[in-house]
């Protein structure tokens, strides 16, 4: 199957059965999306969505958190991932909101990739969930999803790569949702140990369903030699 037509497959089959599709992650405005977006790394969405209500609550501005200090963040973030790490990338975060940024989260690729804890993945999800940009954070999900299906070649080994190759073939309009559709269908459906193949919507088009149904169909036909 051409790139092409499986690419149009895919996003027609996403756009008819999955019209919404948006981040688990609970948020009422940039600030808190991209606490919950720094805290998420090698971490759970609902994990995250158990400790940022009493976070959100006792530092609602970056002014309350550039106040506050890593040791007091470590005690509302401890049952995450990485809390001592995320505690200090937290406050430094706030503190240079406050002080580079007017206390606003920027939109720009270059000025996000300075803030504490924030690399590309993190930068992309912000310009994409806050912004609406064009922009593909690859995780692990999108990753795995993408390569399964077949809509990036083995030769994309890094998730710069996949992004550069997903942002090429998916119309500018679909790549905030394309984002979160391959997110909720490697969450859900094509889990990485065991993908659900026989209940996805999408094995027509699947380059890792096609070859294991040719390994199946060939095995069969060679034992009946
Ligand atoms: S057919 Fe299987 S491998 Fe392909 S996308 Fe669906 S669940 Fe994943």
């Amino acid at each position: 199957m051409r790139k092409k037509e499986r690419y149009e497959n895919i996003l027609a089959w996403f756009r008819e059965n999955v019209p919404i599709a948006e981040t688990e992650l609970h948020y009422e405005n940039h600030f808190q999306l991209l606490i919950a977006v720094i805290l998420s790394a090698q971490c759970t969405d609902k994990r995250v969505n158990q400790i940022t209500p009493a976070l959100y609550r006792d530092y609602p501005t970056p002014e309350a958190l550039a106040a506050s200090s890593p040791e007091t963040v470590y005690e509302y973030i401890k049952s995450v991932s990485y809390p001592n790490n995320k505690a200090k990338h937290l406050v430094g975060m706030a503190r240079m909101l406050m002080e580079d940024f007017g206390g606003e989260v920027p939109d720009r690729m270059e000025d996000l990739l300075k803030l504490p804890g924030v690399g590309r993945k993190t930068a992309n999800v912000i310009q994409s969930v806050a912004f609406n940009k064009a922009a593909m954070a690859v995780d692990t999900h999108v990753f795995r999803v993408s390569h399964r299906l077949g809509l990036v070649s083995d030769q994309c080994t890094t998730p710069f790569s996949v992004e550069k190759e997903l942002v090429k073939h998916i119309p500018e309009a679909d790549i905030p949702i394309a984002h979160h559709w391959l997110i909720l269908h490697g969450r859900y459906v094509c889990q990485a140990r065991s993908p659900k193949c026989d209940s996805c919507g999408l094995r027509l088009w699947c380059q890792y369903y096609g070859q294991k149904y040719k390994v199946h169909k060939d095995s069969k036909e060679a034992a009946k030699k």
